[in-house]
């Protein structure tokens, strides 16, 4: 099991995010200081769609509930203290948050539209041998705030061009379930019509397989896109990638995805990280087949990236496509992940992982 975290990592001792109130919880607190309901859609509207920066900007409401909005709660945008833009589009932030900790928020373009991969947490506990993310272990989970912000940041940006955020990934530094409330916040938030109104059908969210809440989310009855990092066909392999499989290991992890499928209806996502010689073989993709066959789901398969404090090789491109063969002569739908922001250390954490030394160590 893991630990449960302390409350230093659940509840830092900053001022609560305004982005952190569904429109429920806003007007419970307008109730609360006796204050008219309706004033909740107003100030959703304020920090929705006119996207201000301060509360003095709220200009419809009362001078006391401004006074009042500002003394409970944060609303400053985030930092930011490093951009860098990749030739393909791809531009990658560092934000840094109210007590100086930094996160990662990147914005890739399809021709589909605009994507954004949010952070959940400063650092994360969970030890992925291959992962950058996990360097300097977990300092904090985000209030829901504080991904919010984040889209709202991304968005701010885009205005400029009145281009819009269409679709978010929640697969940046830090494991979502390990931040479940924090993350069903936002989720909610985001969602709303009121709020950034992003489809639930274009959001997808990505957990290294926490199987208590894999069946927490499946009763939750969202219809978010659910992806699940895999990266091995066996218990044995996950386990000397993913710290986490022992706590629940691999026959665990299948039975709770069976249970989501079961649940929502809906098909997974699978991923897998191509790892030189570790899980990168003709075998392991028919170890893979075997594992899957009788799942609604998706493999989508990544070629690693390099990272100097980790020491994996990348598998070379024909033995991707090898692989990619095997898996889809045996019936399985599978892609090769296209690759963005290569050039701006994109992958999970990189970039913090360098402009960060002393938090990552
Ligand atoms: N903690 C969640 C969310 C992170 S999503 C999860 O594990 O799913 C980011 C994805 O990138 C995960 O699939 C992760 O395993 C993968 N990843 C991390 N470091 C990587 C690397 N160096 N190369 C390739 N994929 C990597």
């Amino acid at each position: 099991m893991l630990k449960p975290l302390t409350d230093k990592q659940t509840k830092p001792n900053i001022k609560p995010s305004i982005f952190s109130l569904e429109l429920h919880e806003l007007e419970a607190w307008l109730t609360d200081i006796r204050e008219p309901k309706f004033r909740g859609k107003q100030i959703f509207e304020w920090l929705y769609k006119k996207r201000v920066s301060s509360f003095e900007e709220m200009t419809n409401l009362p001078t006391g509930l401004r006074e009042k909005l500002e003394k409970d709660f944060y609303i400053k945008p985030l930092k930011e203290v490093v951009r860098q833009e990749s030739a393909d589009g791809t531009i990658k932030f560092l934000f840094e948050l109210q007590d100086g900790y930094s996160i990662e928020t990147v914005l890739m373009r399809h021709e589909y539209g605009n994507s954004i991969c949010v952070t959940t947490q400063v650092g994360c506990r969970l030890g992925c041998t291959f992962c950058a993310s996990t360097l300097g272990g977990l300092k904090r989970n985000l209030q829901a705030g504080e991904i919010v912000a984040q889209v709202l940041q991304v968005q701010r940006a885009l205005d400029v061009t009145e281009e819009r955020v269409s679709s978010v990934v929640v697969m940046g530094i830090g494991e979502p379930f390990d931040n479940y409330e924090g993350l069903m916040s936002f989720l909610k938030i985001i969602n709303h019509d009121l709020g950034l109104n992003i489809g639930a059908r274009h959001i997808t969210i990505s957990t290294s397989g926490v199987v208590p809440y894999i069946y927490k989310f499946a009763d939750e009855g969202m219809q978010i896109n659910f992806a699940i990092s895999l990266h091995a066909p066996n218990t044995e392999t996950r386990s000397r990638l993913m710290p986490v499989n022992r706590m629940y290991p691999l026959n665990e992890l299948m039975d709770s995805i069976r249970y989501y499928i079961k649940k929502t209806g809906r098909r997974v996502t699978f991923e897998y990280g191509l790892f030189g010689k570790v899980n990168d073989t003709v075998e392991h993709a028919n170890e893979l087949a075997d594992l899957i066959k009788d799942i609604k789901c998706h493999v989508n398969l990544i070629p690693v990236n390099y990272v100097p404090e980790r020491d994996y090789v990348r598998t070379p491109k024909t033995q991707i496509f090898k692989f990619l063969e095997t898996l889809t002569s045996r019936g399985i739908n599978a892609t090769i992940r296209r690759e963005q922001g290569h050039d701006i250390d994109a992958a999970c954490g990189q970039l913090r992982a360098k402009e960060r030394k002393e938090e990552t160590r």
